[in-house]
């Protein structure tokens, strides 16, 4: 059976499904998954993720994370943590960068959230040292230096068109026995009421409930225990719109065609986030582009072109402007920090 049979099966029996069931059936159903079945990443799979186009990415944010821990009084131990490390070359790269660190690596206890068992086994074999949390709640009660890449966007949203001042949410329901969208009847969400301000008649917002709740826990532990955290993301402050999109073979396509073989997302809102971590002092929402280039991305890329000629020069020097570039990742994506409160943010980020 696909998940496509599986799906119109559910809608046929109990009615519309929500578009955040639909995402995490699709993304994380147990045998039929995207995660769960896939190999998603790299020039292979569906899309290429930052650490997955060079090195470089996670070599300076594991010299920005030790600089954060050094500025902290080289806190020992403390857990180093990763939220959906896919394939495991970020926290890869961070180790390789950081071993120059005295104590840094000594001191670390590794920790990796990730539900998806297939990509547990990968992440096995490239970090032998890590151990899995099956929920943000586990994360250790000790200092915590965090980093999520590419986590939250997979996450499940509601979507809701404004009606009046109430909202009608996006449904996935049937017709002529093909997944199609439609629209709930009209209820009041208290969670939307800030949303009454910016939008109109029409307009659609996204929501996804869990992303705040998870992020408060680790704002709680960084408060109490110190360390830092970096979100890592494509969104903006309070976005607008239909943001749902379908990623198959480095293209985009129709989320509702092909259920659970292409990788779903949505962009993050960046304030719903932040709203969570009040024991925590946060950065300025900062584009992935500065962030790389206040942490010395140019020079690290000029020392390993050194090292290239020919069609790897010319890869690696692509590399560094994909990575950077306002029109290709450096807008896009976004980085935001947490510290405690009255500590130093991390190199690369501003109040
Ligand atoms: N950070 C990686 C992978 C990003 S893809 C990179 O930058 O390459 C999203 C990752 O989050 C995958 O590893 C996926 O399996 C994991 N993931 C998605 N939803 C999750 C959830 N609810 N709980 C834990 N892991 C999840």
């Amino acid at each position: 059976m696909s998940l496509q049979d599986l799906i119109t099966a559910q809608i046929t029996a109990q009615g519309p499904i929500s578009v955040a069931e639909y995402m995490s059936t699709c993304l994380m159903h147990p045998t039929l998954g995207y995660y769960t079945t896939a190999h998603p990443f790299g020039q292979a799979g569906d899309f290429v993720t930052a650490p997955e186009i060079s090195q470089m990415f996670g070599e300076l944010i594991g010299l920005a994370l030790a600089q954060t821990w050094l500025d902290q009084g080289s806190p020992t131990p403390f857990t180093l943590a990763e939220l959906g490390p896919g394939r495991g070359t970020l926290m890869a790269d961070i180790l390789r960068a950081t071993r120059s660190v005295p104590g840094f690596l000594d001191a670390a206890d590794m920790v990796l959230l990730e539900a998806s068992p297939s990509l547990r086994e990968t992440q096995s074999t490239l970090l032998p040292q890590a151990r899995w949390i099956d929920h943000i709640d586990e994360l250790p009660e000790r200092p915590l230096l965090l980093i999520a890449n590419e986590f939250f966007d997979a996450l499940p949203i509601r979507q809701f068109v404004r009606d009046d001042t109430r909202w009608r949410e996006r449904q996935i329901g049937l017709r002529d026995n093909a997944l199609t969208f439609g629209l709930g009847p009209a209820s009041v969400q208290p969670a939307l009421a800030h949303r009454l301000e910016d939008t109109k008649h029409g307009d659609m917002v996204e929501d996804c409930p869990t992303a705040a709740p998870m992020l408060s826990v680790v704002a709680a532990r960084i408060a109490t225990h110190g360390g830092a955290a970096l979100v890592i993301d494509y969104g903006d402050w309070r976005s607008l719109g239909d943001t749902l999109q379908a990623a198959q073979n480095h293209r985009t396509v129709d989320p509702l065609t092909d259920p659970g073989k292409s990788d779903l997302t949505a962009h993050v809102d960046f304030e719903a986030l932040i709203q969570s971590c009040a024991p925590c002092t946060h950065s300025r929402v900062t584009p992935q582009g500065v962030f790389l280039e206040r942490l010395g991305i140019t020079a690290r890329a000029q020392m390993l072109a050194a090292n290239l000629t020919g069609p790897a020069l010319e890869t690696h020097i692509a590399t560094h402007r994909r990575l950077t570039h306002p029109t290709e990742m450096g807008n896009l994506f976004k980085v935001v920090g947490l510290v405690p409160q009255g500590t130093a943010l991390p190199p690369g980020l501003e109040p």
